[in-house]
């Protein structure tokens, strides 16, 4: 294969217009050395140039985050080098490729006992996608996001520079590039800490009918220095249809499941526990369990548990994945809304939005707390400013039945709804994954980081040439 670089060079010459013309023609690449070829040729042009690059991991973002408007999109899939290599040392590690899927990962340290620490609910997505995030899920209260739970990143800069960054070397932009929305450079291989896996998982849900009740006990279970393994939660309103439970199949042999339990008009709100365990611990498991139940409010007759493997557990969307895929359920617009609340606002929060503006859902709705103490403060990740906060993900499928267009700009029309909700109401919130369409926006979702954002694009991106489709920065235009 000729170099992506000299591709580019004879298209320069001589038929620019395949690249700029065409909106999606993804390049394959082999190595960390096209990439940098193909930015350095791009970043040497300067300003005589428009072509602007794009990682694209599993291209879930939304909002054509992970694409540009006629430059060109790197398949980072494609990416076949570092090969995925276990250290089973004291501080046990892995080192990927940026564009390695995290179910892989998965598969990988299990042969040698291990596992990452933090997930996504979802494991066919990136690693370079979701650092260039967060990476947030029910184990983020324990060991805080993905980002926190990485050594080391190599990176291609917006020169073309292959730099190796962790927390003692080229600190600056290892941080810059944590959460940094793919702005300081493409991520092309990461060392995750790994932790022992345990074989099994308990997983249960309870219902509440008070909010009040159910943030209380969430709380308290993210406050406990021995808990959960896992703590999550989702809010019923109206709950009807399949589509409203993909997250998970749960128990399939339960015929009554948390998340069926017909709301008969009224929300609730179903906490979502899971701890660790090998079979013969089961007895000392099934003890911590019952004592940590007991200090619970939830209603009595809404216990329900499970107990699945560990990769059912973790890979539990993909099962789900695989019955919408068969339905044409999963390849539907994706209205998504993820949303970082200020504890002390929550219940406001819920009171406007799941008793007000929103009188039925069309997907899961996620609400759980983090510890800010657990984060590591130092990445461009940009969270409210108290120490803990909750997630709240409204998780809307447009499905084929919805009339045409008018069923994804009803469901637009209720996010914006409630974004405009919590900026009258000055809640503090942040929008996790976000989405603004003006730089002002964004000055104001970074507030105080704003100048350091800027400093660092300056130093590792200066022409802009990385990640348009975030709209932060715009090439051609100097943002200084
Ligand atoms: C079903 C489902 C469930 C999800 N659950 C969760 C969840 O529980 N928690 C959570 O935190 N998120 C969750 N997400 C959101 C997901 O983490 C983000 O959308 C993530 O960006 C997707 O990863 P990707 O590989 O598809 O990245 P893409 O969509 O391909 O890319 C995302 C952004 O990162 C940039 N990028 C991609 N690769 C690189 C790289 N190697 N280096 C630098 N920048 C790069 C892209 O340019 C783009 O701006 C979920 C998404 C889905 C579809």
């Amino acid at each position: 294969m000729a170099t992506l670089a000299f591709k580019i060079c004879i298209m320069q010459l001589k038929t620019l217009a395949i690249l700029t013309i065409s909106n999606h023609q993804q390049f394959y690449i082999l190595n960390r050395f096209d990439i940098s070829s193909t930015i350095k040729h791009i970043y040497h042009m300067g300003y005589a140039s428009e072509l602007t690059v794009a990682a694209r991991g599993h291209g879930h973002s939304l909002q054509g985050q992970s694409q540009t408007q006629g430059g060109v999109v790197i398949n980072m899939e494609s990416l076949q080098e570092p090969l995925m290599e276990v250290h089973p040392l004291e501080l046990p590690y892995v080192d990927v490729s940026g564009g390695e899927l995290w179910i892989n990962i998965l598969h990988e340290t299990l042969k040698h006992g291990l596992s990452p620490k933090s997930w996504t609910d979802y494991l066919y997505l990136t690693v370079g996608g979701t650092l260039s995030n967060a990476g947030i899920s029910g184990q983020a209260f324990l060991h805080g996001p993905q980002i926190n739970n990485v050594y080391q990143l190599e990176v291609v800069t917006g020169k073309g520079e292959v730099v190796t960054c962790s927390e003692k070397q080229n600190t600056d932009l290892f941080y810059g590039v944590l959460g940094g929305l793919g702005q300081f450079g493409i991520i092309t291989r990461a060392r995750i800490s790994l932790q022992p896996a345990p074989k099994m998982v308990k997983w249960i849900r309870v219902l509440y009918s008070e909010f009040s009740l159910f943030s209380e006990d969430q709380e308290h279970l993210i406050s406990l220095e021995k808990s959960f393994d896992y703590i999550e939660g989702f809010v019923l309103i109206n709950r009807t249809g399949f589509v409203n439970n993909w997250r998970s199949s749960f128990n399939p042999k339960d015929p009554v499941q948390a998340s069926q339990f017909i709301s008969d008009g009224k929300v609730l709100y179903c906490l979502e526990l899971a701890i660790y365990f090998n079979p013969e611990e089961t007895t000392a498991m099934n003890q911590k369990v019952e004592s940590l139940l007991s200090e619970l409010s939830f209603i009595p007759s809404t216990l329900f548990l499970s107990e699945v493997s560990y990769v059912d557990f973790l890979d539990r969307v993909h099962t789900s994945e695989i019955k919408l895929r068969a339905q044409g359920l999963w390849e539907v617009p994706h209205p998504w809304l993820n949303l970082l609340i200020p504890k002390s606002q929550i219940s406001y929060f819920s009171q406007e939005v799941f008793g007000n503006i929103l009188k039925d859902s069309n997907g899961p709705i996620l609400i759980y707390p983090v510890n800010k103490s657990k984060w590591n403060r130092k990445t461009s990740f940009i969270t409210p400013d108290e120490d803990i906060f909750y997630l709240v993900a409204i998780l809307s499928s447009v499905v084929p039945s919805s009339t045409g267009t008018d069923g994804l700009q009803h469901r637009l029309t209720l996010n914006q709804k409630i974004l405009d909700f919590s900026a009258r109401a000055n809640l503090g919130i942040k929008q996790y994954l976000p989405h603004y369409s003006n730089q002002e926006e964004w000055k104001a979702h970074f507030g105080p980081q704003w100048e350091l954002f800027v400093q660092r694009k300056s130093a590792y991106d200066p022409l802009a040439i990385l990640a348009p489709g975030q709209r932060i920065f715009q090439k051609a235009i100097p943002f200084l």
